[in-house]
């Protein structure tokens, strides 16, 4: 704020290109408010973790509440209200045979504990299996072991000989479904694989890439046909991004292990859950200590957090939350259309509330130099938009009006002629 350098290290920031943070002073609803006087919209959700908006009533007076009751406390051996308020309230809404709930703290440890309760099970019940699969273009995280089961590239070029081996299938994009659906097959046959990781519907990182829900039934189908586990990283696609509360209802699969987190608190906290079915829980069920789950962070189940999840559960037990996700999707398709006919865009896609288009830009790919000039138009449009390379996307607090929507995508209108 001052002249001064700041001594911080930004997530996923090139401080060399980017030297100045756009100080925040305050969230509310579908807007950031800058210490300069803009009001800006947040049109990816503080990145895809503000579900109903900023700073929500009933989010923020259940942290008020909790803060002052029980801040945080060892979650070996000891329980809470608001842990098991979240844990009854996920098994009631989460897909059907999930019956446990581990609790962490962010997206990429709710994957790596899946990892881990994966090869444990297998481990437990005697079963040598050890290799994972995972879809091509796919991202889980960004610690080893998260890392690993993404897509290799830039981000990760440095690390690459800490990362392990996994087979992958490729993206099962239009007229490539069956292609994708064999080599799975035929991985699960020749590799005895543990486990099939896998974003439902939406690869986010990945470029905002769609496939549909007939797809990831069949991915499914031939999981369960070779014992291979199915992990759902709906990390990104829960809490009603891609238009139902999680994307594997709309493909009508129970994962055998789930991983929510992002919008999981409606984004106020950072929290997260794998939810596990009853054959994983009880292969390390046993008076055996040497069967013990082996994994703990410091704030596991933090309650303050837990009942700031709580409250984003009690909203979406609610009708209007569910039909506030159904209009903004169709706000969402006719804002697209716009561009449904313009040689500047191809790929328009949208999967529930999230749209998303490709820049016909010369440079594509995640270092494509569009990327940061029209983020830097976008900023000073007062529209919080952050392209993926060439992929520009929309994934907005679900409060925002047709009034804001028509806003940032005057803001893309603009921005792409403006760098074109
Ligand atoms: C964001 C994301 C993660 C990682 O979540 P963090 O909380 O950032 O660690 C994992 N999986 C998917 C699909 C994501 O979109």
């Amino acid at each position: 704020m001052t002249g001064a350098a700041s001594p911080i290290w930004h997530p996923c920031t090139q401080h060399a290109l980017q030297p100045q943070m756009t100080p925040i002073l305050r969230g509310e609803g579908a807007y950031l408010h800058a210490s300069d006087g803009r009001r800006i919209i947040d049109a990816i959700a503080s990145w895809w973790v503000v579900t109903h908006g900023h700073c929500h009533p009933p989010i923020v007076q259940a942290i008020q509440a909790q803060a002052e009751r029980l801040d945080q406390v060892i979650f070996a051996g000891h329980t809470h209200e608001p842990a098991e308020q979240v844990a009854a309230g996920l098994l009631e809404l989460a897909p059907p045979g999930l019956t446990h709930v581990f609790f962490s703290d962010s997206g990429a440890t709710c994957v790596e504990v899946a990892l881990k309760m994966a090869l444990g099970y297998f481990r437990n019940i005697g079963e040598p299996r050890t290799r994972i699969v995972v879809m091509q273009h796919s991202y889980h995280g960004d610690t080893i072991g998260a890392m690993s089961v993404g897509a290799r590239g830039v981000f990760n070029a440095a690390y690459e000989p800490l990362l392990f081996d996994v087979a992958v299938v490729p993206f099962p994009a239009a007229g490539a479904e069956q292609a994708a659906l064999d080599a799975l097959a035929a991985i699960c046959k020749r590799d005895r694989p543990a486990a099939f990781i896998v974003e439902p519907l939406v690869l986010g990182a990945g470029g905002m890439l769609t496939y549909p829900a007939s797809v990831l039934r069949e991915m499914h189908r031939i999981c369960r046909a070779f014992g291979v586990l199915f992990i759902a990283d709906e990390v990104m696609t829960g809490w009603g991004r891609t238009g139902t509360l999680f994307a594997c209802e709309q493909a009508e699969i129970a994962p055998d292990i789930a991983c929510y987190a992002k919008g999981l608190t409606g984004g106020a906290l950072p929290l997260a859950v794998t939810l596990c079915n009853e054959a994983i829980f009880a292969a390390h069920l046993s008076t055996d200590r040497a069967r013990t789950f082996f994994h703990s962070s410091s704030y596991t189940a933090n309650p303050i957090a837990c009942a700031a999840a709580c409250a984003n559960l009690e909203l979406w037990r609610r009708p209007e939350t569910r039909a506030r996700i159904g209009s903004l999707a169709a706000a969402q398709e006719r804002c697209l259309a716009r561009f449904r006919y313009d040689e500047r865009f191809s790929d328009l896609r949208r999967c529930g509330t999230i749209t998303a288009l490709d820049v016909q830009a010369e440079e594509r790919g995640y270092l494509a130099e569009v990327g940061p000039q029209l983020q830097a138009f976008f900023r000073d449009s007062d529209v919080l938009l952050r392209p993926l390379g060439h992929t520009i996307y929309v994934m907005p607090p679900y409060c925002v009006t047709p009034g804001d929507l028509d806003a940032i995508y005057s803001a893309i209108d603009e921005a792409v002629d403006h760098v074109l």
